[in-house]
């Protein structure tokens, strides 16, 4: 996840102090033009279509520095072809966390990891590149989705507690019975399959 994540050199830019909550998106983009942009009230690494901490000048220009940034610019330039600029359509809040960067990411990575196990769609479909292309595109921050790996080891065991304890919540105080199946899969694969039975008994 390290690699999403708007790093600043400064260690001291963790500090809530070292915020500037003066500084709107707007002052934030006349600084950096050519390279971002505003929608939603967010300020929008154009190249990488990923939330940048307008609140700190710092995160900005490590960024905009980075090795990921720079081979992200080059390719947009390459294509001969204006990235396209994300729009939101609605605004979340007036108020604008300093946080705003790694928020926006924990959010979406979250909600993508909850739609890929919803819809049974394995978490290494995100590295397809259609898929990364569809995200970078279309997507709006979709830029600071990880891969896999990243997936895998930061978000899927979050989403995981959260369902499990739903289900927990869902069985609680009434009587369940469990049934197990075994079988083959389409490749030959040995799977026990559990059945989880509400029995509602009066
Ligand atoms: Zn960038």
């Amino acid at each position: 996840m390290d690699a999403f994540v708007v790093k600043t050199r400064d260690p001291k830019a963790n500090d809530k102090s070292k915020c500037s909550t003066k500084t709107t998106v707007m002052e934030r983009h006349a600084q950096f033009p050519k390279e971002t942009h505003v929608a939603g009230q967010k300020l929008f690494c154009t190249s990488c279509n990923l939330v940048l901490d307008h609140t700190r000048k710092s995160s900005v220009s490590s960024h905009l520095g980075s090795g990921k940034h720079k081979q992200k610019r080059d390719l947009t330039e390459k294509s001969n072809q204006p990235a396209k600029k994300q729009r939101v359509l609605t605004e979340s809040s007036s108020s604008v966390p300093s946080t705003i960067a790694s928020q926006e990411r924990n959010e979406l990575c979250m909600e993508w990891v909850a739609m890929l196990a919803a819809a049974n769609i394995p978490l290494s479909k995100t590295d397809h590149p259609a898929v990364r292309d569809f995200l970078h595109k279309k997507v709006v921050n979709g830029g600071a989705i990880p891969h896999r790996k990243q997936l895998q080891e930061c978000y899927l065991e979050r989403e995981y507690s959260k369902r499990k304890e739903e289900v927990k919540l869902l069985l609680k105080g009434k009587a369940v019975s469990i049934m197990t199946d075994e079988m083959s899969d389409d490749n030959g694969r040995w799977v026990k399959s559990y059945y989880h039975l509400q029995c509602n008994l009066i």
